[in-house]
């Protein structure tokens, strides 16, 4: 495969980028390798510098759930463009996302929307801490909330694959007052709350774990969780970043009984765009200025562009038949894939939900961090390699999720079992 492109682009960057990207995890330090610089994308295929086409399952990490440059959505997206990026005024756009999102998630009674999910968390603790006057949390071991001071502990993907669990520039009094609790073991969280009475301020998950690799939730764990949070008076913030229109339409928490009080989302709800939102109860919300009092703004916050991307996203969504059909692309995945572990006698297990799937090397069962902890990544990285060789090209990290789109057809999909066959054999 020549990269030759890439390469010389990669120079460049590191002369002006630090370590070249603009996101760590796009640099492939865990798999050894130098990035592959991306010229276009459509549907399932991203295509890079030196002409080399390849079957897509980064998915931009998420949002790109149509696949890429969907038609609808770019023709949107260009429409849009002629009338202007961004009034720093309110729009009709802005109240129908809004709209479609209250409708589609019961607990969304109000939504604020922002540019990153990152600022969806920050917005999130600051509305807790408000509405509770405390100020712990309680966050769990390799789940994600963006890159905010007091959400970078124990943060999954990133940080993991990096092995720096927490970051320098973290001032110490901050992190102390995030706690962690293990994923999928409720008597973890309950430890924090007889520990700290009366000084939690809220709880924050993601309902499906999609940053330490996939990692579902045990029966009962998140309506068990929801009615712990409460009992001890804290809030459940469900970080659907991922989730929120992955699994199904609208909140993936409510699949499992979670009754959370704040809800953040991202990714999809901007079809490609950047975005991010909080939503919840309206009086929570309605403590965010100018209703109240909790301070947060943005000068790019419901960018016209974004939002016009994320309404026809939805609306494709929307239509009958796509998460069945992404269900059946996710099954036909992990079975073909199981098949080759077997096949090839090499230890491993896939974790899944709908379309979001990680198949981890070297260990038998993953139900939190530290289990993830223990896969095989030099395995992984080899496994990474002999796919992009074969046309495929995963998340560069053993602890990322790979994201099946819509655009995946059959033929695709075979593709990438073929491939997966030919490179666990090598
Ligand atoms: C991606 C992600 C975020 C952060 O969103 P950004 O837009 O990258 O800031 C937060 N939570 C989860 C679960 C995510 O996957």
């Amino acid at each position: 495969m020549k990269s030759d492109n890439s390469n010389s682009l990669f120079q460049r960057a590191l002369a002006r980028t630090p370590g070249g990207v603009n996101s760590p995890v796009r640099a492939w330090k865990a798999v050894g390798a130098a990035p592959l610089f991306i010229s276009t994308a459509q549907g399932a295929y991203v295509e890079d510098e030196d002409g080399n086409r390849f079957v897509d399952y980064v998915g931009a990490f998420g949002p790109a759930i149509l696949g890429h440059a969907e038609p609808r959505v770019a023709r949107a997206v260009a429409a849009q463009a002629a009338h202007g990026f961004s009034y720093g005024a309110p729009t009709r756009l802005e109240v129908e996302l809004a709209e479609l999102i209250a409708a589609a998630i019961p607990a969304a009674q109000k939504v604020r929307l922002q540019t990153s999910g990152t600022e969806a968390g920050m917005t999130a603790l600051r509305i807790a801490r408000a509405a509770t006057g405390r100020s712990m949390i309680v966050k769990f071991d390799g789940c994600y909330h963006g890159h905010s001071d007091a959400l970078l502990v124990r943060a999954g993907s990133g940080a993991m694959t990096l092995g720096v669990p927490d970051s320098p520039g973290v001032p110490a009094e901050l992190a102390q007052l995030t706690l962690v609790a293990r994923y999928n073991d409720l008597s973890s969280v309950e430890q924090c709350f007889v520990q700290h009475p009366g000084r939690i301020a809220a709880v924050i998950v993601e309902p499906v774990a999609a940053n330490m690799g996939v990692v579902k939730p045990q029966a009962n764990f998140l309506s068990q969780l929801s009615t712990l949070t409460h009992r001890y008076g804290a809030l459940l913030i469900c970080d659907e970043v991922i989730t929120g229109f992955r699994l199904r339409f609208g909140a993936a928490s409510e699949l499992f009984g979670a009754e959370p009080d704040l809800i953040m989302l991202g990714k999809i709800i901007g079809g490609g765009n950047p975005i991010g939102a909080v939503a919840g109860r309206a009086e929570l919300m309605d403590l965010l200025a100018p209703a109240g009092a909790v301070y947060q703004a943005g000068t790019l916050s419901g960018s016209p562009l974004s939002v016009r991307a994320g309404i026809e996203t939805l609306k494709v969504l929307a239509q009958g038949g796509a998460y069945e059909r992404l269900e059946a692309a996710g099954a036909y995945l992990e079975s073909g894939f199981a098949s080759a572990l077997a096949q090839h006698g090499i230890a491993g297990c896939i974790n899944r939900a709908g379309s979001l799937l990680t198949l981890f090397l070297g260990v038998t069962e993953v139900r939190n961090a530290d289990d993830a902890q223990r896969a095989d990544r030099a395995r992984f990285a080899r496994f990474f390699r002999a796919m992009l060789e074969r046309g495929i090209y995963l998340p560069p990290s053993q602890f990322e999720a790979l994201f099946i789109s819509l655009a995946h057809s059959e033929e695709d999909l075979k593709k990438t079992v073929d491939a997966a066959h030919q490179s666990l054999a090598e």
